[in-house]
């Protein structure tokens, strides 16, 4: 069964909300419970980087999180994350967490059970011998979740965490737009999209030299959120 999406295309396609609705009747298990619990007090955000590590932007990311002392998420591919496994050991040095966001970036719901299986089990794979733990986060490709992905998910282990402000970094709209998507954005518990892979991510990089002390100067405390064991409802 061939893929719509095949992994050297995809990376020109948008990485970003494209999928089913997320709550197609009768498809998505529904959450009534937060996904997360965060330290701090306040104004609290989390960022996320999807799709890589790229040795080309993923350094500088995490040299402007180390500069201001911030911790973020990392949700990698693990085709991108067996080439660059010294990231992964980076990111667990220096306090990051690494999430799970499939081998080759498909759209799962266009899957086998088997294939989705694969995508996730050998991700989690190589990031336990970079990172040196099993990932406790997943996210689908495109946001687009589907039964088997979260029942795999659980059953792997891993919480599934979306986003709520999302930069649209993947247009390259300019590093000022980016910023100022963050910063208009900005909000208590918001959790921001943006990518260190998949194309030219210059300007994702120069947007957190931005907004980020921005942020902290605004007073919002940048983390990463403790797991939750929760478990999901209304599976149908
Ligand atoms: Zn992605």
């Amino acid at each position: 069964r061939s893929l719509p999406l095949k992994p050297s295309a995809y990376r020109l396609r948008p990485l970003t909300g494209y999928g089913p609705p997320p709550s197609a009747p009768g498809r998505t298990p529904v959450r009534h419970e937060a996904l997360m619990s965060m330290t701090g007090r306040g104004r609290t955000m989390v960022l996320t980087f999807d799709d890589g590590p790229d040795p080309r932007y993923t350094p500088r990311i995490l040299d402007t999180l180390a500069e201001y002392d911030v911790r973020a998420m990392f949700f990698v591919c693990g085709e991108m994350a067996v080439d660059n496994q010294d990231l992964l050991a980076r990111m667990a040095d220096e306090g990051h967490i690494v999430g799970n966001h499939t081998w080759s970036h498909p759209l799962l719901t266009r899957l086998t059970r088997r294939q989705i299986h694969s995508e996730m089990s050998r991700t989690s794979d190589v990031i336990e011998e970079g990172y040196g733990e099993r990932p406790r986060w997943f996210r689908a490709p495109y946001g687009a979740w589907n039964r088997a992905a979260f029942q795999f998910g659980s059953e792997m282990g891993m919480e599934p965490l979306a986003w709520t402000v999302d930069t649209l970094d993947w247009t390259t709209p300019g590093a000022g737009v980016i910023v100022d998507r963050v910063e208009k954005g900005a909000a208590p518990g918001v959790v921001v999209l943006s990518h260190d892979a998949g194309g030219d991510r210059s300007q994702s990089v120069r947007a957190l030299r931005g907004y980020l002390p921005h942020l902290l100067d605004s007073g919002y405390h940048i983390t990463v959120p403790r797991r939750q064991f929760l478990s999901l409802v209304n599976i149908s």
